[in-house]
């Protein structure tokens, strides 16, 4: 078989040797097939100059003008020397100045016109640009490419590198879409669109470029979702059916809500499938997701199973155990708690429990995925935060059964279209329902200048006996010094806002011991005002604390905000939320009125997304999800779903994608899926 022309090798095109492979490999472009993959970040639209007068100052611009007088080579000091060159439009006159290149500047005669692209300075009278890019008029209309770059590269080498590997397109024959999929679709060919892509003809060639692209990411995108999840589907010995849950139910409190009902019948579906549940719960902040996973974990014991639950930190951990252990065992349940401050004694204690299979449910942080941590007979596995955990960690934990049941629980609401994405290899159960009788936290946006009449709201709170948080954002850059502001937040709390009343203080920068004991009193009312950094974002429960502060609102983003104002309105009492923010942003404003105007956390997450882009919701990268190239999972929407139909008609028909004509798909899911060598799908 003739060798692909598209693998050939980055250093085969002209003027590629060592040293510039050396800088695309750094953007991991190593073949001619990964340098057509590179997409321009932008375009120079040359189609539409402005005239110099149009142009202006302070921003970028495309100009039409003629070379009218050039001046000599000024030597400014040693290494630099300055060519100035006179344009002008007939509207006005422009300087041009190009620094330390003879040859730039030599392009330019006289009387000619170009097109000047770069950033207008000067004044209303005398125009200025430096070190345009430049193109000769006569071209007519052309949207130039802007590339992604780094040391080593300019935007002219990957635009002439990226000239010479279009002509290794020959035909159609290198289209990994298959020709009724296109024709379905109405997407263009491989061909044209990395032409268009490129160096589009027009900006509606370039509009259709992208769509045939962005399409096909998203198709491979949801293939390679899809077999990731079928691959999970192996089967499991872990068998639980038809458990009697009624000692459960009726030792509850409550009753429970109609979502909770039905993801605990969607749990106990995958119980007794023997297919390894691999679920995903989302529910808003006091959704009640605790109270699914403990029925889950009381019907695993019922047939004889262990569960673990692992969650992000040892507050949570520990108020998690408090809430199992008193709830299950009463019901013959033993629980046991591991985190990393306890002794070594009473960590080996739990193992033991554990190992020989006395305890029945461990509840616990990442202490729990040590070696020495062994299970009898693990059958349950929930983690609870999704967004802290890596896919590894899950699997770690889950390897301590064999197969066992995994459920994730994440309080963060995310949009629709998003989850279907990020936990494409799941199964999604949604608690859509609050606890009845739960009042929204009525929520207010301030500036500084009504700082005393909150804290004079606040101090009334605190006299009727509840208890609030101040919340005050620490950024990553600069943690010293913000501590220390932190710090004296607390003396102005403690001498001026709030006088009188007792306040504690958590952050990041505590010992575990120390933090513990902070919530501890809080939690117990001993502390009337916790003053927190985010940490106190994770979910921790004090009923009595009614209302909340947030200083500097606009630092963080809505779902995060949603978050924060979650730890209060969990008791009986009506709740405040007051968001402090003097930034005069149009966006912020409209951000913060979102929060005010509605406690729903979906909505909130639809609106964060608007605002902001999906950049949140995947956090750290650590939802083994690819980046995409070109495709816009916010701008998108209709082409992903469009996508995501064609990507289930076209497994069910072949789940591997074995059939010939669907070669190039399978080639496509393993380029995209090579950034994520865990996937196992490349
Ligand atoms: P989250 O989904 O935020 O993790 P939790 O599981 O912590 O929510 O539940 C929040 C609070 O609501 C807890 O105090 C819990 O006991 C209570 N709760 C859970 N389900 C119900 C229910 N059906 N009715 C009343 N209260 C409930
Ligand atoms: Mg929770």
């Amino acid at each position: 078989m003739e060798k692909d022309p598209l693998k050939q090798d980055i250093r085969y095109l002209k003027g590629v040797g060592e040293k510039r492979a050396a800088c695309y490999a750094r953007l991991g472009i190593t073949d001619v097939y990964s340098l057509l993959r590179h997409y321009p970040r932008n375009y120079i639209d040359y189609s539409n100059p402005v005239s110099i007068m149009e142009a202006s100052p302070g921003e970028t611009w495309v100009v039409r003008a003629r070379v009218f007088k050039k001046s000599r080579e000024q030597r400014i000091r040693k290494g630099l020397s300055v060519f100035k060159i006179f344009v002008t439009d007939d509207t006005a006159d422009m300087t041009v100045t190009i620094f330390n290149s003879r040859f730039a500047a030599e392009a330019l005669k006289e009387g000619e016109s170009y097109l000047f692209y770069g950033k207008v300075t000067g004044n209303l009278l005398r125009r200025e640009m430096n070190s345009p890019q430049v193109l000769r008029a006569v071209h007519g209309a052309v949207m130039q490419p802007v590339y992604p770059l780094t040391d080593g590269l300019t935007n002219k080498m990957v635009s002439s590198n990226m000239e010479q590997a279009l002509t290794f397109l020959k035909d159609g024959r290198n289209d990994y879409l298959p020709v009724d999929i296109r024709e379905s679709h109405r997407l263009c060919g491989i061909v044209e669109a990395l032409q268009n892509i490129h160096f589009p003809s027009s900006a509606a060639a370039q509009q259709e470029a992208k769509r045939r692209l962005a399409f096909e990411e998203f198709l491979t995108l949801q293939l390679g979702m899809s077999q990731l999840k079928l691959r999970n589907r192996k089967s499991t010995s872990v068998l639980i059916s038809e458990p009697d849950l009624s000692p459960f139910f009726s030792s509850l409190p409550f009753e429970l809500t109609n979502a909770q009902k039905r993801c605990i019948e969607e749990g106990l579906g995958d119980f007794e499938s023997g297919v390894p549940m691999n679920r995903l719960l989302q529910g808003d902040v006091g959704s009640g997701k605790t109270m699914v996973a403990a029925a889950l974990a009381y019907a695993a014991f019922r047939a004889g199973y262990q569960s673990v639950l692992m969650a992000p930190t040892e507050i949570l951990a520990k108020q998690h155990y408090k809430t199992l252990s008193e709830l299950l065992e009463p019901l013959g349940c033993k629980t046991v708690l591991l985190v990393g401050s306890m002794t070594a004694k009473q960590k080996a204690g739990a193992r033991e429990a554990l190992a020989c299979g006395n305890a029945v449910l461990a509840v616990g942080t990442h202490a729990l995925l040590q070696e020495s941590t062994e299970f009898q007979n693990l059958g349950f596995v929930v983690t609870d935060e999704q967004h802290r955990f890596g896919v590894a960690q899950r699997t770690r934990l889950a390897e301590k059964g064999e197969r066992p049941h995994i459920l994730v629980m994440s309080a963060t609401p995310i949009p629709r279209t998003l989850a279907l994405i990020i936990y494409g290899d799941l199964d999604v159960s949604v608690l859509d329902e609050l606890p009845k009788g739960r009042k929204p936290v009525e929520t207010y946006h301030i500036g500084e200048s009504k700082r005393e009449r909150a804290y004079g709201f606040i101090a009334k709170q605190l006299d009727k006996g509840r208890q609030a948080f101040l919340i005050c954002p620490l950024i990553e850059e600069n943690k010293e010094l913000q501590l220390t502001s932190v710090e004296e937040y607390r003396k102005k709390v403690e001498k001026v806002y709030l006088p009188g009343y007792t306040v504690g203080i958590l952050h990041g920068k505590q010992k575990p011991a120390e933090k513990q004991k902070v919530m501890e009193d809080f939690a117990a009312g001993r502390l009337q005002v916790l003053i927190s950094t985010t940490v106190v974002e994770v979910g921790i429960d004090v009923p009595n604390a009614s209302v909340m502060l947030i200083e500097n609102a606009e630092r963080f983003g809505l779902s995060q905000l949603h978050q924060l104002r979650g730890r209060v309105g969990r008791g009986a009492e009506q709740s405040a939320c007051i968001l402090v923010s003097s930034h005069r942003g149009e966006e912020n404003r409209r951000r913060l009125e979102v929060m005010c105007r509605t406690s729903d956390g979906f909505v909130i997450a639809e609106e964060d997304l608007k605002l902001r882009g999906p950049g949140d919701f995947f956090g750290e990268r650590q939802h083994g999800l690819p980046k995409l190239k070109i495709a816009d999972m916010v701008q998108d929407t209709r082409l992903l779903s469009e996508a995501r139909e064609l990507a289930e008609e076209l497994l069910a028909e072949d789940p591997q994608l074995t059939s010939p004509e669907h070669r190039g798909l399978r080639v496509l899911v393993r380029e995209l899926f090579r950034q994520i060598p865990e996937s196992g799908l490349h």
